[in-house]
C-alpha cells in the first residue's frame, strides 16, 4: 500500500461544501512506470481522451512527458487541439482516435495533430491537406469490434496500391481489442492474428494493438506500443493485476450534517428507504451532480471512520444520505468520507454502482474540487 498523508489532511484550506479530487501524480507515474514493465519495455503512449478520464489531460500528460512518455492518444480534435497548446514546445506526438472527419483537415493540420485515419474517405481527406512535404497518419485497422476502422480488405488494398497513400507518412497502424479484459475470449486471438496480418503491410509503421487490459492477455499482444487509460489512473479492467496499480483518485465529500431518524420514518425522494431502527444517517455534500450514480442508491457504500457505510434513499443531485448509526459515539472522525480511494478502490466502488471503473471516473462532476499533488 502506498503511504501518503490522510486524504483528511490535503487542501484543508478550502471551503468544506463541495467534493474533493485529489489526484496523486507520483501514483500515476508509478502505475507508468509499472505498465512500462509489463508491456516488456516498449513504449507506453497514455491515453488521455475524455480529459485524462476526468483526472486532467494536460497534468497527466505533463506528468508522464516526465516519464517518458512521448505519444499521447485522445479522442477528439478539440481535446488535441487544447492538448497541444498546453504542451508548448514539448514535442508530443498527439494523436486523435476521430481521425479527419469532415471540415477537420486543417484544424488538424494547424494544430500538429496526427489524425488515426478510419476509412478511404479520412484517408482521401488528409491527403488533400498534404503540401510538398508528407503528412504524418496513422491507420486504424478494425480487426473486429467493429467500430472504427479499415476493413481487413482495404488494408491489403492498400498495400497493393501505394498510390492511394501518397502524400502520407504512416507512421502507426493500430486496432481495438473488444474483449481484452476477458484472456480466454477466442475473439482476443482473432483480433491479434489479423492485426498481425495488418501491420506486416506496413512494416515500416508502430505497431499498436494493446489497451490497459490487452497488455496483460499475453506478451504476444504487445507489439511496438500499448495504449493504457484505465490502468494509469489505477483501474484494473482484468481484475487481477490490481495489487500492481496503484491509487491515483481519491474522491471525498463533506457531512453536512449528522441526524437522528426514528423508526417509520423514511429517508430522502420517494420515501422508499423506510427506518426499521433508530438510525443516525450523515448527510454528505455530494450527489449525482458530482458522479455518485443513482444506481448506488441501492448497494453503494462510502467509507467513513475506518468502515464501508452504506447508502441509504436515493441518492439526489447534490445530497447522498449513509447509514452511520453503527460509527462509535464520541469518536471525531474528521467531517469527510471516502467515496473512491485507498479504502474503496475505484473498482469496488464502480462494482457497488453497477458500473465499470470508466464510467465512475469520467462521471465525476465538474464541481469536485481537483487538487494534482505530489507527494515527493
Ligand atoms: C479508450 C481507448 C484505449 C484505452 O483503453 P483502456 O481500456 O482505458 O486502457 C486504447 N485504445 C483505443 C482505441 C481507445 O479508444
Amino acid at each position: 500500500m502506498l503511504d501518503r498523508p490522510s486524504p483528511a489532511t490535503y487542501g484543508s484550506d478550502m471551503p468544506v461544501d463541495t467534493p474533493r479530487l485529489l489526484i496523486n501524480m507520483d501514483a500515476l507515474a508509478a502505475n507508468y512506470r509499472t505498465l512500462k514493465r509489463a508491456a516488456l519495455g516498449f513504449e507506453v503512449a497514455p491515453v488521455v481522451k475524455a480529459d485524462a478520464y476526468g483526472l486532467g489531460a494536460v497534468q497527466v500528460s505533463e506528468r508522464l512527458w516526465e516519464e517518458g512518455a512521448r505519444t499521447f492518444y485522445v479522442a477528439r480534435l478539440s481535446e488535441g487541439e487544447a492538448l497541444r497548446k498546453a504542451m508548448g514546445s514539448k514535442q508530443a506526438d498527439i494523436l486523435v482516435l476521430d481521425g479527419a472527419p469532415l471540415g477537420s483537415g486543417p484544424q488538424l493540420k494547424a494544430g500538429g495533430l496526427v489524425p488515426v485515419l478510419n476509412s478511404l474517405e479520412q484517408i482521401e481527406r488528409w491527403r488533400k491537406e498534404a503540401g510538398d512535404a508528407p503528412l504524418p497518419a496513422a491507420l486504424h485497422v478494425d480487426t473486429g469490434i467493429n467500430r472504427l476502422g479499415l476493413t481487413m480488405a482495404e488494408v491489403e488494398m492498400l498495400a497493393k496500391r501505394p498510390d492511394r497513400l501518397k502524400g502520407l507518412e504512416i507512421g502507426w497502424v493500430l486496432s481495438h481489442l473488444a474483449c481484452a479484459d476477458e484472456p480466454g475470449n477466442p475473439l482476443n486471438p482473432k483480433q491479434r492474428l489479423r492485426f498481425d496480418d495488418a501491420r506486416f503491410l506496413f512494416r515500416g509503421a508502430k505497431a499498436s494493438l494493446a489497451n490497459s487490459a490487452g497488455i496483460f492477455i499475453s506478451p504476444l499482444y504487445i507489439f511496438d506500443q500499448v495504449r493504457p487509460g484505465i490502468s494509469l489512473y489505477g483501474g484494473d479492467p482484468t481484475g487481477q493485476h490490481g495489487d500492481l496499480l496503484q491509487t491515483v483518485a481519491t474522491l471525498e465529500a463533506p457531512i453536512l450534517q449528522v441526524r437522528d431518524v426514528a423508526p417509520g420514518e423514511s429517508i430522502g425522494y420517494g420515501g422508499d428507504f423506510v427506518a426499521t431502527r433508530p438510525m443516525k444517517v450523515a448527510i454528505i455534500g455530494a450527489g449525482y451532480a458530482d458522479g455518485i450514480l443513482r444506481s448506488t442508491s441501492k448497494g453503494g457504500v462510502v467509507w467513513y471512520a475506518d468502515g464501508p457505510r452504506p447508502v441509504v434513499g436515493q441518492v439526489s443531485m447534490d445530497l447522498t444520505a449513509i447509514d452511520v448509526t453503527d460509527v462509535p459515539q464520541g469518536e471525531d472522525f474528521g467531517d469527510m468520507v471516502e467515496l473512491i480511494g485507498p479504502n474503496l478502490s475505484l473498482d469496488a466502488a464502480a462494482a457497488a454502482a453497477g458500473t465499470t471503473a470508466y464510467e465512475l471516473l469520467v462521471r465525476i462532476g465538474a464541481r469536485a474540487e481537483r487538487t494534482w499533488k505530489r507527494f515527493s
